[in-house]
């Protein structure tokens, strides 16, 4: 062992989420001696891959897979090394699980189909669904999964262990981890590498501010999804990519971090409506992992603050926020064991939800000019009777009136669900600095440098996660030997 280190094994994994766990596997599956380190406890850990649906796409057709990312990626191109390496390993990792014992079966009930089709992506064939442990979303099932194959063939997993910094050698090549255990500095040497399997950094305001440009949001995952990867990666000269690229939806601020994901299949007498209390989309676009098409283009949704208002009929229709039994994912839902009450009485109760007999009066109590609103409900109910939505061209079948008092307003904040830009790797997930030149010995993958530069579909980050894990580990135990 160098004196340079406390500790020296062929492979360090840095984080145990998805990409981690396969870099782990596949690294020993390698013959590599490998130590996992996750700054978490372990009832803390796993990032957002333990609280995630918990779904990988299911590519049918690499070939065509290699289409259908060149497509969704659109104006921001992905180098072609790294669209064949995802075309081909994506289409990998169902069956790569089962030989781990994973009882992988498809999900019947969410992204059976692409979201994007017939919606001039290319390559939409290749989209054959979304693969879990047992066919169940969620529940932490993949996670639990992934951590007890590691706990069977012996891979350590050492919690409560932050990696503060890579350590290089004085060609600038990655050869150890430095990271503090139980309070106590340690230098943890890597023959073959380490790999950064961090995930991303929706959890730290400032990046969220800085990249994704936006000021007002609320989390979904995890809240140890700091960046701290991308930051290591950036000390030793790493290069990024797609750092403004991330997922965010209709989310609810309950005051308390991380916050909620806003259902709307609850019913249809609602709309949304801008802090001027004017409409300004068609509030049943489908929000495809990030996006809406509007006005003939797909854009990120939403980047703003808006209000949901609806009427008695929608209050008395369901929950207005998914709980464990319908659909068991997010942070707060999974970790924090919270529950949205089923007639959203609770939150009426608490003030979360503002509640008021007039549309005026409800204007008075969000602090919007009630004129306003009432001529935006009154020609939003108009739309409804005559099943045209002239401004924003809601399909007439969604359009129901708001017009049963009372009347309810609930503030609606983008739910931030993941980053996806970080630290720019190759096709063997090889980190390259600001000339374009691997840096030896440091690998990314996951959602700290995930593969996606625009638009993607349903579990398409768990697949890359998984894939491009693999492909680390596989590549560091290589270099190892
Ligand atoms: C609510 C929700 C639902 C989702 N559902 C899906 C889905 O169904 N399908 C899909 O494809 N994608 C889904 N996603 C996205 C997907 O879950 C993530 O992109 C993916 O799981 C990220 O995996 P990862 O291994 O890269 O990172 P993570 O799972 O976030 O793991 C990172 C790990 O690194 C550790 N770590 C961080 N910093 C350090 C440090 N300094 N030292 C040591 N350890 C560190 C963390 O503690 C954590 O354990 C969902 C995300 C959310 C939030």
């Amino acid at each position: 062992m160098s004196s340079a280190f406390d500790e020296e094994f062929d492979v360090v994994v840095v984080g145990i989420g998805a990409a981690g766990a396969a870099a782990a596997l596949s690294a020993h599956e390698s013959g590599a001696r490998v130590l996992v380190i996750d700054k978490c406890d372990e009832a803390t850990a796993g990032g957002n891959t333990r609280v995630s649906g918990s779904g990988w796409f299911i590519n049918s057709d690499p070939e065509l897979a290699a289409v259908f990312l060149n497509s969704l990626a659109g104006g921001y191109p992905i180098a072609d090394d790294v669209v064949q390496t995802w075309a081909t390993e994506t289409a990998k990792n169902s069956e790569w699980l089962r030989g781990f014992g994973a009882d992988v079966s498809q999900n019947a009930q969410h992204h059976t189909e692409p979201e994007y089709l017939g919606m001039g992506i290319d390559g939409t064939d290749c989209y054959a669904g979304m693969d879990t442990v047992g066919g169940q979303m969620g529940d932490f099932l993949l996670y639990d999964f992934l951590v007890a194959a590691l706990s069977e063939r012996g891979i350590e997993i050492r919690f409560s262990t932050p990696a503060t910094e890579l350590i290089t050698d004085a060609d600038g090549a990655v050869i150890g981890v430095a990271a503090e255990s139980a309070g106590t500095p340690t230098r943890i040497g890597g023959r073959g590498g380490v790999v950064l399997a961090t995930g991303g950094f929706a959890a730290n305001p400032q990046m969220v501010r800085d990249y994704l440009r936006l000021p007002e949001s609320v989390l979904w995952g995890s809240p140890h999804s700091t960046g701290d990867g991308l930051k290591m990666a950036q000390k030793v000269g790493a290069d990024l990519w797609h750092m403004d690229n991330m997922m965010t939806i209709t989310g609810i601020d309950i005051g308390e971090a991380p916050g909620l994901y806003l259902a709307l299949w609850a019913g249809q007498n609602y709309l949304f409506v801008s802090p001027e209390g004017r409409r300004f989309v068609d509030e049943t676009a489908s929000p495809r992992h990030g996006h809406i098409r509007r006005n003939g283009r797909d854009e990120h949704f939403p980047l703003q603050p808006f209000h949901l208002v609806f009427d008695e009929r929608m209050r008395l229709s369901g929950p207005l926020s998914p709980s464990r039994e319908t659909l068991p994912v997010g942070w707060k839902v999974l970790m924090d064991e919270h529950l949205w009450s089923a007639d959203n009485s609770a939150e009426i109760e608490s003030g979360l939800i503002r509640r008021a007999d007039t549309i005026e009066g409800l204007a008075e109590l969000i602090g919007v000019d009630a004129k306003t609103l009432g001529c935006t409900v009154v020609q939003y109910n108009e739309a409804c009777e005559s099943g045209r939505d002239d401004h924003f061209a809601r399909p007439a079948e969604t359009l129901s009136d708001v017009s049963e008092a009372p009347f309810y307003a609930l503030a609606i904040t983008p739910l931030l669900g993941w980053s996806s830009g970080g630290p720019r790797r190759d096709g063997k997930s090889q980190v390259v600095n600001t000339d374009g030149a691997v840096i030896g010995g440091l690998y990314a993958a996951g959602e700290v440098s995930s593969t996606y530069s625009w638009r993607k579909d349903g579990g398409f980050h768990i697949a890359d996660a998984l894939a491009f894990g693999r492909v680390a580990g596989r590549e560091a135990a290589g270099r190892a030997k």
